[in-house]
Parts: structure tokens; sequence; C-alpha cells
């Protein structure tokens, strides 16, 4: 499938779609404490999305039976939720897709459960700071590798592991467009950034090594060495200045 450019109509789809999404994150953030289980999590995006006349993306979607993605500690991304119980201590990524007016938002943040080690904390800290250096390069006359090559530089150079395997998108009416939007590369490489494409950035950092195991669920993804994994993602729109965020985190209008 080609890379979409979207018009003024779609773009004000994709803020709506993005805009469920951030309200969804903000509507399960305080419920992730310890004893809460994944599927209860799952519930409360559901009903977030369904109230606000949207669609679970991931729902269905080549059989996945969660709402949300929840990979907790050493799983990368692309956890089922389910009946685990979360730990004080655990930190856990939820991923967020919405569709409305048929087009998408997807957005992942990792949270911590109570209160978690410092090793944990500073591994949230170093996937969220290269996230927004990934967004920095996601301007019109940039090249997608500029993305890449900063949030590789920063992450790498504080000794993390950089998932390689898997990466961020193009997003508008599928949730897995054209380009790939790669975690890794060369600065001044690969297609050009224009004015109206939608892209969601992602990159997935483990505390240990790059290298990732899928589980025998045929989904969840984890660490090889079993270290513990952050994925920090947003949905933004290109345009000549600084990206528009899509998926920002927004209060729910009482
Ligand atoms: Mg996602
Ligand atoms: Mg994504």
């Amino acid at each position: 499938m080609a890379i979409t450019i979207k018009n003024d109509r779609e773009i004000e789809l994709m803020r709506q779609a993005g805009h469920i999404v951030g309200l969804a994150h903000a509507r399960v953030q305080p419920a992730i404490v310890p004893g809460v289980t994944t599927k209860e999590l799952d519930d409360i995006v559901r009903d977030v999305i369904e109230e606000n006349d949207a669609v679970a993306t991931f729902f269905g979607h080549l059989g996945f039976t969660g709402h949300i993605c929840a990979s907790i500690n050493e799983e990368i991304v692309h956890g089922i939720p389910g009946k685990k119980t979360l730990r004080d201590g655990d930190i856990i990524s939820i991923d967020i897709g919405a569709t409305y007016g048929g087009f998408i938002g997807d957005s992942a943040w990792t949270y911590p459960v109570g209160t978690i080690d410092e090793a944990s904390r500073r591994l949230l800290d170093v996937t969220e700071t290269s996230l927004y250096l990934g967004i920095e390069q996601a301007v019109a006359g940039n090249r997608l590798g500029d993305i890449g090559n900063a949030i590789e530089r920063y992450v790498t150079s504080l000794g993390y592991g950089m998932v390689r395997e898997y990466g961020g998108h193009g997003v508008g009416r599928q949730m897995w467009e054209e380009p790939h939007v790669p975690n890794h590369g060369r600065a001044g490489t690969g297609i050009l950034l224009r004015e109206g494409m939608t892209i969601a950035i992602e990159p997935m950092v483990n505390i240990g090594g790059d290298e990732t195991h899928q589980l025998e669920d045929g989904w969840t993804v984890i660490t090889r060495d079993r270290t513990r994994s952050a994925h920090f993602e947003h949905t933004v729109l290109i345009t000549s200045g600084p990206a528009e965020i899509l998926t920002k985190r927004v209060a729910a209008v009482v």
C-alpha cells in the first residue's frame, strides 16, 4: 500500500481518533495499580472507545482477542489482556488503537505499577525521551532515517537495547500503512517526509540486549534475555513545522 497524504477532512478525523486514544489513556492510567488484571484495564479502554462512537482497532485484528495490548515487564509488545494480575513494582505497556470515522489513532505508554525500582524508572524515562527525539525529527523536508537515527543514537549511547524487529508505521485508514518507521537508521536516508503524512513513532527499548522472542501464543513478544522493556508511541501529523501529536493525553470533560 502506498504512502497516503491526508486531506483536511481526513486530518480532522485523524485528530478525532487520536483524541479518543488520548482520552482512553487518561482514563485507564489511574486504574493501573497492584491487584488489577489486564482484562479489567481492557474493559476500561473498550468502554471509553465505545462511549465515543469509535471502534477498538486491535480487537479482532488477525484474530487478536484484546481491545488493548498489555505487555508486562520483559514483554515488549502485543501482550494479550487476560487474567494476569499486576504486582507492585511491575511496569506495563498499554497500547491503544481507536478507529473513528474510518481513521485510526494509535498510542502506547508504559506505566509504573505502584513503586518501581530505579532501573525501571530510568528505562521509562529513556524510552519516553527517545520518542520525543524521534518526533522532533518528524518534520516535512526531513527523511525517514532522521527519525530512527535520533532514537537509536540516544538509546544505544546510554547502553540500552534498541528493538529493531518492530517499529512504527504509517497510519490512517489502516493501522499498518507504508512506510515502516524503524527506530534505527542513517540520517539523511529513506523517504522524504511530507506535510499531511500521518505516522506512528514507537520506540521499544530494553534494559539488556536487543534480541526478541515470540511466545507460543503467537502474539506476545518478549526480550530474549528477559530484561525489562518499555514502549512509548504517538501518532503524529507531519507539518512544515513541529509535528502535531494527534494522541496527546487528554483529561475527560465532565
Ligand atoms: Mg500502538
Ligand atoms: Mg503502532
